[in-house]
């Protein structure tokens, strides 16, 4: 089936000049990218794109994670997507790998470049779960106008 779903490369990617490998292993799944901005990460932002995570005792790690504050990234840039495609959430999420960098393949993004510090997992990407999660988040993220057709 064709679908949607948002990437998110973070600043942990941003700051080790990751991008240009994250963006060449999805083009190599033969997704289209509709979508892309820069945008500033605030903790109001963070907690809105992980609403399940309210209460967790690492989100306040996860959101300085996503804000740059681990890797001296000032601005709190991160580069958003959408990507499109046949079964595009699910070979995003395969070439991803799992949440824990551990249990992820090392040809994976997560397993390549994904790391565990402590009890924090921090994964330099992300991308959307579920078509329910990939309507929202894309939502959040971008505006109608923003996605080509
Ligand atoms: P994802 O969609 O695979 O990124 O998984 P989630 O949306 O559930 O989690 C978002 C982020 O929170 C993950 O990428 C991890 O950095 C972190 N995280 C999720 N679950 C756990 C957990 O059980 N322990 C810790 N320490 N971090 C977690």
């Amino acid at each position: 089936m064709k679908e949607r779903t948002l990437v998110l490369i973070k600043p942990d990617a941003i700051s080790k000049r990751l991008t240009g490998i994250i963006i060449d292993r999805i083009e190599h799944l033969g997704l289209d990218m509709k979508a892309a901005k820069v945008v500033v990460m605030t903790e109001e932002l963070a907690r809105k794109h992980y609403p399940h995570l309210e209460g967790k005792p690492f989100l306040q790690d996860v959101i300085n994670f996503m804000r740059g504050d681990y890797n001296g990234i000032k601005d709190h840039r991160i580069y958003a997507f959408v990507y499109e495609g046949e079964d595009a959430i699910s070979k995003i999420r395969t070439l991803l790998g799992p949440t824990k960098p551990e249990n992820a393949a090392p040809d994976t993004i997560r397993g390549a470049f994904g790391y565990t510090k402590g009890d924090t997992m921090f994964n330099c990407v992300h991308a959307s779960g579920t078509p329910e999660d990939a309507a929202r988040e894309i939502a959040l993220w971008f505006k109608p106008e923003e996605i080509i057709a």
